[in-house]
């Protein structure tokens, strides 16, 4: 391989794609793109009672809802795959065997039973728990004769018992960790599945990846993959950890206070694009005021020199700012797109793309979340079957009935039905009654919209038309009782 830059995000199939998780793959995906590099998606699957049906498939749409495409990985076959660990057994066994002949690993047979027994020793003398490395010293001949025979074993690396290690990461600096604190780890377990420990380092190796680019929970892992990579005799990738997630309170981001699954974000209406820009801040800003970024204007911003250490609140009133900023960017017609199912789901299926472009013109500035275009403006669409409370507290009564009888006549044989016209004959009908426009206005906006609030309402009843305006004005009169 060339040092073409080479990088991976490598989920555990779990059923949903965390925002941790989107933000990972957000990051190296970027770090690709703006270095001509490749980017890996590799699933990490070795964990087989935490597997979920379809999980494969969820992420895969997710991350392609999200515009994260991957230049290698299941479905899009490379030099290196196959790209699902649990395709990659034998790769494991043969690596595992390579560690045990070299006397770096070696197998355990300790049982289940006798590691609880060890743990609650060390438990009740509030000792660190850890394995008592009981196998470590086992001749070689003794544990092949067990394996022989049958016997159930793991396999676990050797850690050096003094010393420390420090390692270098591009976000966090040099950073040390002492052996005493890490354990003899498992790296093959007894159903034959390598621990993610192991087949992190064999797969990141064997697909060539240049810089590990994860979470910080994998920060104290770091020493137990580079002893691998010398046991091996292998270059260490450069890794950049980057930082926690945090909740408002600044507890770790927990579901308890929020959804964290990107899934819930895209059902709930919030744009790819502004899931994107928010996810890139995370951790990251470029370094001066711009906020509002585009796919690829954070391809020509990302470094990874830019990427902080401390600890990045999720912030939901901030993501809702991105999604109403990013609906007023995108066109129109792509915005009519993503709401036609909406409609449909409402049995509204006979407007036409032009009416349906301005209704999102004058409704745009007003929502945050896309179901809110059709949830606050429902009356573009339909006519009103129920009228605001407090609008007809306020603006309905035996005066206003009147006044709209006449305005319904007044429009109804209005030469054009332009916004200009509407606003100069209701204008016209406030100076010839004496009174302020408002008087009229609010009343006309219930009976029209069954609203107190909306866009312009000149614009609004342009948009709706003479006929469904005049029906309106007449229907509510019919419909809505005088107090
Ligand atoms: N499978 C690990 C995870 O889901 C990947 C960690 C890594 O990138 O090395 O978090």
């Amino acid at each position: 391989m060339n040092d073409q830059i080479r990088v991976r995000f490598a989920p555990s199939p779990t059923g949903y794609l965390h925002v941790g998780g989107l933000r990972t793959a957000l990051y190296n995906y970027l770090f690709a793109r703006r270095h001509n590099g490749r980017f890996v998606l590799r699933i990490e699957d070795t964990d087989q009672a935490r597997k979920v049906e379809g999980a494969v498939e969820n992420l895969i749409e997710t991350l392609r809802w999200a515009g994260i495409e991957y230049d290698e990985g299941p479905g899009r076959e490379g030099d290196v795959g196959p790209y699902v660990q649990s395709q990659r057994l034998p790769i494991y066994h043969s690596h595992v065997q390579q560690l045990i002949d070299a006397g770096t690993a070696y197998s355990c047979f300790c049982t289940p039973e006798r590691l609880d027994e060890i743990r609650q020793k060390q438990m009740a003398a509030k000792q660190a728990v850890a394995y008592d490395r009981h196998c470590r010293d086992l001749s070689p001949a003794d544990a092949a004769r067990r394996i022989a025979a049958g016997e159930k074993r793991v396999v676990r690396m050797k850690v050096p018992l003094t010393g420390e290690m420090t390692f270098h990461d591009i976000i966090r600096g040099d950073v040390t960790i002492g052996y005493n604190v890490l354990d003899d780890q498992v790296i093959l377990k007894s159903d034959g599945f390598p621990t993610y420990h192991l087949a992190v380092v064999v797969d990141d190796h064997l697909m060539g990846v240049t810089h590990v680019i994860r979470g910080e929970e994998w920060l104290p892992s770091v020493p137990k993959h580079i002893l691998l990579y010398q046991y091996f005799g292998w270059s260490v990738p450069q890794m950049a950890h980057l930082p926690l997630l945090l909740n408002p309170d600044r507890s770790k981001l927990s579901k308890r206070q929020g959804d964290v699954a990107v899934e819930d974000y895209r059902t709930k209406g919030y744009l790819k694009e502004a899931m994107v820009n928010f996810i890139a801040f995370l951790g990251w800003n470029p370094g001066d005021e711009r906020e509002i970024f585009s796919m690829q204007e954070l391809t020509e911003a990302f470094t990874l020199e830019r990427v902080g250490q401390s600890g990045a609140v999720f912030n939901v009133d901030k993501l809702n700012w991105l999604n109403q900023q990013h609906l007023k960017l995108k066109p129109a017609a792509e915005i009519a797109a993503m709401l036609r199912p909406m409609l449909a789901a409402r049995g509204i299926t006979d407007v036409t793309d032009e009416y349906l472009q301005r209704a999102i013109g004058l409704m745009r500035e007003r929502v945050t979340l896309l179901p809110e275009f059709i949830e606050n403006g429902l009356y573009l669409f339909r006519d009103p079957d129920e009228y605001e409370d407090a609008g007809v507290k306020k603006s309905w009564d035996a005066e206003a009935v009147g006044r709209i009888t006449t305005l319904a006549d007044e429009l109804a044989s209005l030469a054009m039905f332009d916004h200009p016209s509407i606003e100069g004959c209701v204008r016209l009908l406030s100076e010839r009654w004496g009174i302020k426009a408002g008087k009229i206005i609010h009343p006309t906006r219930l009976a029209v919209s069954g609203r107190t609030g909306g866009p312009g309402l000149f614009e609004m009843m342009e948009l709706l038309g003479r006929d469904a305006v005049v029906r309106r004005l007449r229907s509510a009169v019919e419909r809505i009782p005088v107090r």
